[in-house]
């Protein structure tokens, strides 16, 4: 089965085969930020299932309190489709913003990182494991 994400104008689109090894949501500070939502919703997966990336992917560093990588947004309409961190909980994994799959075939996420910064009214899916920071030893990776 292949997936495509897509950007808000649709010009960056990129192509993942089968099903992404994690899924995941995140309501720190920084996925906030990045995606202008209460909570993030990530899903992982191995770098040799993208198979495309096309039109104006930039590259963004992430600033220095995160585990080196990178972000890549549309320079056109500035949407975040995807990002590599080292030290991240799935090495060899390239994390895409779920969101812009549009895909409801994609799996319910598993846990819930960060839930401290929740909002108040966050509601998370009945299964999901909650944590209220990251995991014991895992750099944040969902930023
Ligand atoms: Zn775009
Ligand atoms: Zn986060």
């Amino acid at each position: 089965m292949i997936r495509t994400t897509m950007c808000l104008c649709r010009e960056c689109r990129i192509e993942v085969e089968g099903d992404p090894a994690a899924s995941a949501l995140c309501s720190c500070d920084n996925c906030k930020r990045r995606t202008g939502a209460a909570t993030s919703w990530s899903v992982y997966f191995r770098d040799e299932q993208v198979l495309k990336r096309e039109g104006p992917l930039t590259a963004f560093a992430r600033d220095p309190g995160l585990p080196p990588g990178a972000s890549w947004f549309c320079a056109t309409c500035g949407s975040t489709l995807c990002w590599k961190g080292e030290g991240g909980p799935l090495p060899g994994h390239t994390g895409f913003a779920a969101g812009c799959f549009n895909d409801p075939t994609l799996p319910v996420p598993t846990a819930a990182m960060n839930c401290a910064q929740a909002m108040p009214w966050a509601v998370f899916p009945p299964d999901c494991a909650l944590f209220a920071q990251l995991p014991a030893g895992v750099p944040d990776p969902l930023s």
